[in-house]
């Protein structure tokens, strides 16, 4: 590193944009003030962005050892949006150890959705088991993410506008690879940082992403109009706490509660068809389409909108691969899935927490850094995938009433009767399958069972995540099953492979589910029938 480099980075150092929690076992320089220490360079990692991907990656990095620096711009506050996270997004911060701090974020509960969908009838939905979800403010959502990073050890710089990524080649192979990337601060200085991995975690911006890996799904092209809404008396729903949703012939609008007086209402329309022209036009469209709802307009009518409405571009994208040596595209930069499904967030999360773990595999065990790069693109695409099929389920059911280009276009978008790689390894859904009920009363009738392995089974290792890393366990590989060709370990918390080198050396069924469990994990009966029958089914075994 030059001196003058060094000496810029000094500068900032000793700035208070700089916000660092307690060092995790890195070479430590120099004390600069503000808990901040000096990281020998190049980091581990440096992230770009401090939304929830970039936040939740620094902050798992940090308490998994490496050093961590996270980079984010300074916004616009004023145009942060209010958004559903649901309850199933507790698992994730659980992982990161935040889900005390979030309950206690005085964010506002939510108990489910009240949706008039396509055909105009009010359908009320409570997340199962009477589960809760949270609705965000998302600005003070994100900060609270990157304090928890700050306190895990990461560096957070805050007024740091990335502008340039100069990645290493690393001769093409995936792994660490030592990459410089270049900020300016909010006092207008120039700094350069390195790190032997790089994330993208700037959403959209997509600072390393839009350099060939993404590509625009030209039929999802939307502009969301936001604005908050008060109404002192209250809002007279049957649940306030509740996401709205409300289609219309060529648009949908949706509005999140934030406290039980203050509402954010957005509206999703067509750039294409949209003239805005200055805030005049703005006002006049976003009451326009407001004014093509039913549900939502009533709610409206006495409250207060406190904002002039705001656009952002809320169109879709995807990379076809999420990384390379040295970089990895995480969170929204990687792919943008409709907000209509509220999983935005958990995605951009469920993405960072395996973004880490294959930063934490690579810097650990370089042999397996192919493997997982290759795992993050699969596992990345199969999540966007997926929803983009459900989302085109709904389109379909809104253009079903509607019949109008925005929502036909939308419907033909994906393919909702496209195969669903998670359905076939559902036992519940396999004991409804006619191979495997037989394959069941094969084994009910017999008095004794003679079993092998089938001709087409192969028993290979192939890779699968821990909490922190990327292993290779083995597997059982059906040329037709499961249909994502990743091959099947458990199912059910059944192990597979154990099961399949058993089976061949009993002659009873109870005597081979005694022998299972002596030597695995206790699973029900029902349980081990079940998947027995599978292997029959599948060909992985076969009576002789
Ligand atoms: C209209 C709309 C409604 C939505 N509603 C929901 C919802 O209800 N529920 C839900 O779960 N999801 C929702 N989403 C999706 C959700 O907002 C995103 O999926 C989520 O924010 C992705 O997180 P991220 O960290 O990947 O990206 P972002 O949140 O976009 O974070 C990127 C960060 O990078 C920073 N950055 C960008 N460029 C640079 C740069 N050059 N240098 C430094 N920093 C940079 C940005 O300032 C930002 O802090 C909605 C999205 C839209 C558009």
């Amino acid at each position: 590193m030059t001196r003058q480099i060094r000496s810029r980075q000094e500068r900032a150092w000793r700035s208070d944009r700089i916000v660092c929690g307690k060092p995790h076992g890195w070479l430590h320089r120099r004390d600069t003030g503000h808990n901040a220490r000096v990281v020998s360079e190049p980091f581990d990692a440096v992230i770009i962005g401090g939304g929830p991907a970039g936040a939740a990656a620094a902050r798992l990095l940090a308490s998994w050892g490496h050093s961590v620096r996270l980079l984010t711009r300074t916004v616009d506050h004023t145009r942060s949006l209010g958004e559903s996270l649901p309850p199933s997004c507790e698992k994730l911060f659980d992982l990161l150890g935040a889900t005390d701090a979030i309950n206690n974020g005085g964010f506002l509960t939510s108990t489910g959705n009240t949706v008039w969908w396509g055909e105009g009838t009010t359908r009320t939905a409570a997340f199962v088991d009477g589960a809760t979800g949270w609705q965000v403010v998302r600005h003070d959502f994100d900060a609270l993410l990157l304090r928890l990073a700050a306190s895990a050890g990461a560096q957070v710089v805050r007024g740091a506008l990335v502008r340039d990524v100069r990645l290493a080649s690393a001769n093409g192979r995936p792994g660490p690879a030592v990459s410089t990337v270049e900020y300016g601060t909010d006092d207008q200085s120039r700094h350069e940082v390195q790190a032997s991995f790089v994330l993208d975690c700037s959403g959209r911006t997509g600072v390393v992403a839009r350099r060939g890996y993404r590509v625009a799904d030209p039929t999802q092209t939307t502009l969301a109009l936001a604005a908050t809404w008060t109404r002192p008396d209250g809002w007279g729903l049957a649940d306030a706490s509740h996401t709205l949703v409300e289609t219309y012939a060529d648009g949908w609008a949706w509005s999140v509660p934030v406290t039980p007086l203050r509402r954010y209402v957005t509206v999703m329309v067509d750039p294409r068809t949209t003239d805005l022209g200055g805030d005049r036009g703005v006002i006049s469209r976003y009451e326009r389409e407001i004014g093509k709802t039913a549900a939502l307009r009533g709610l409206l009518e006495g409250a207060t909108r406190n904002t002039v409405p705001w656009g952002c571009d809320a169109s879709l994208y995807h990379a076809d691969v999420c990384g390379g040596p040295g970089v990895l595209l995480v969170g929204d930069a990687a792919s943008f899935i409709d907000p209509l499904s509220s999983y935005g967030v958990k995605k951009a999360l469920a993405s960072a927490w395996l973004a880490a773990v294959v930063v934490h595999t690579s810097l650990t065990n370089v042999s397996l850094a192919g493997v997982a790069l290759d795992l993050f693109t699969t596992r990345e695409r199969e999540i966007h995938d997926a929803s983009v099929r459900q989302s085109t389920t709904f389109f379909a059911e809104a253009a079903a009433r509607h019949l109008h280009p925005f929502w036909t276009g939308r419907a033909g978008a994906g393919d909702p009767a496209g195969p669903e790689p998670a359905a076939d390894v559902d036992i519940a859904r396999l004991r409804e399958d006619a191979a495997v009920l037989a394959a069941f009363e094969a084994l009910r009738g017999a008095r004794q069972i003679g079993l092998r392995r089938g001709d087409r089974l192969r028993i290979e290792a192939r890779p699968a995540l821990t909490t922190r890393e990327v292993v290779l366990e083995e597997r059982l590989v059906l040329p037709t099953w499961p249909a994502d060709g990743h091959g099947i370990r458990f199912l059910r918390d059944i192990d597979l492979v154990r099961l399949v080198e058993l089976a061949p050396e009993y002659e009873q069924v109870p005597d081979l589910f005694e022998a299972y469990v002596r030597r695995c994990p206790p699973v029900s009966l029902p349980d081990f029938l079940g998947a027995l029958s599978v292997l029959l089914a599948k060909g992985a075994l076969v009576i002789t």
